[in-house]
């Protein structure tokens, strides 16, 4: 199916195709008719596969024209300011061929720009929860002519210490509005959270909610903690790679492998929420440019940022959270790109491995890097690396075991 059978406005339609895109994506094939039939909608579909177009394209047929001076009519919630940023530009080339406007308020930048467009009239706007809130707080901005509200990464911002902001947020909203969640990873027990928010939504799923794309390759690299970062630089040696995101628990963390990482002369720019907004724009638009060829991050970078061409992820330390290993690891092989993903872990790591391993249904498989000049490590005595992938056992639910 093309992008004209689904009732798009050609104003919309000419900007996508504008963009090179040539055919709507699954999750886009599954989402356009929902939304456009002005139904609530829970969707989930794996990180990359052109979530922000599935919601973007039909959000802003239904906008049609722009309202000159009126209040938004479209409101888009995001857990972080690269996220807002993001789509905030996503939405800017859909509408290249018509006159909607957008705008994106986020904090750690100044009020004044982001006062100017409310009282322009924007008619979408892309925000995180805190910046919202203050300018609802002055008085600056009304939320009843809300026609859409989308919860992007909604399991984040029903959780992360959002989930009192966005009720807040929600209930200035116009209660006569479509709602829309979009998240690579719905969990079950949010689906129970959501009943105060949506009206009878139509539940989609594009792919196993919990795997990462069929592109990516993964492994783990099992390492004593005195070799992590020895092991880090082995890595980046032997891959032949364009970009490579870093991930590392900490900001602390990232800063100081970002650190060392420098002192071997490699381009390396670090991104995490104690630095700046211009920082953290400058390292965004660096990583993206080619500027830097490896960004070190913490899990701020790890969802939805779409940053074409990224050859490798390495997660530096193994992420706490099983869902944000599907996050941070989807960074690469976006868009059917192929892409490698790494992760070292120690022995501290174990019971995070068994959980993500768990969470994706699935054993990682366990790589030795060749040439390296391992010392003991208590995770070769076990394991087996390079072993094939074991399937894993689920444990069977006691009303079903009998
Ligand atoms: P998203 O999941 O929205 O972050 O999109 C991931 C990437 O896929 C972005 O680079 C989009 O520009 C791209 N993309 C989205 N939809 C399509 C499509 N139908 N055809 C080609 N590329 C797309």
């Amino acid at each position: 199916m093309s992008f004209l059978e689904f009732g798009l406005s050609e104003s919309v339609i000419h900007g996508v195709q504008s963009m090179g895109y040539v055919d709507p994506s699954p999750i886009q094939l599954r989402a356009f008719p929902i939304v456009l039939s002005g139904r609530d909608l829970i969707a989930s579909a794996q990180t990359g596969t052109g979530k922000t177009a599935a919601f973007g394209l039909p959000i802003l047929t239904k906008l049609g024209k722009h309202r000159p001076g009126g209040s938004p009519r479209c409101l888009i919630l995001e857990p972080t300011r690269e996220l807002a940023a993001q789509v905030e530009t996503a939405f800017r080339d859909f509408s290249r061929f018509n006159d909607l406007t957008v705008s994106v308020m986020y904090g750690g930048v100044g009020y004044g720009k982001q006062r100017e467009d409310l009282k322009n009239g924007v008619d979408t706007l892309v925000a995180t929860p805190g910046r919202l809130l203050d300018h609802l707080e002055q008085g600056a901005l009304d939320l009843s002519q809300i026609e859409i509200l989308v919860l992007d990464e909604v399991d984040r911002m029903l959780d992360m210490g959002f989930l009192p902001q966005v009720r807040r947020i929600v209930e200035r909203c116009n209660k006569e509005r479509q709602t829309l969640f979009f998240s690579a990873t719905i969990p079950p027990e949010l689906q129970g959270l959501t009943q105060w928010v949506v009206r009878d939504p139509v539940i989609i799923e594009i792919g196993h909610r919990r795997s990462p794309a069929d592109t990516i390759s993964h492994a783990l690299y099992p390492v004593s903690r005195d070799q992590k970062f020895e092991l880090l630089l082995a890595l980046l040696n032997k891959i032949d790679f364009t970009s490579v995101l870093v991930f590392c628990r900490t900001k602390v963390g990232a800063d100081q492998v970002a650190a060392k990482l420098k002192a071997q002369k490699l381009s390396v720019v670090a991104i995490h929420s104690n630095r700046t907004q211009n920082e953290r724009m400058d390292a965004l638009a660096g990583f993206k440019s080619d500027k830097y060829d490896i960004m070190v991050a913490t899990d701020i970078a790890a969802r939805g940022i779409d940053i074409a061409g990224v050859s490798h992820v390495i997660n530096f330390d193994v992420p706490q959270h099983p869902e944000d290993y599907v996050h941070r690891i989807g960074r690469t092989g976006r868009a059917e790109a192929t892409g490698e993903a790494f992760t070292l872990f120690t022995g501290e790591d174990l019971e995070h491995v068994t959980k993500i391993e768990y969470f994706i249904g699935r054993k990682i498989d366990r790589q030795k890097l060749e040439g390296f000049n391992y010392l003991y490590c208590a995770l070769f005595a076990s394991e087996v690396p390079g072993a094939a992938p074991k399937p894993i056992r689920r444990k069977t639910p006691a009303s079903r075991r009998r």
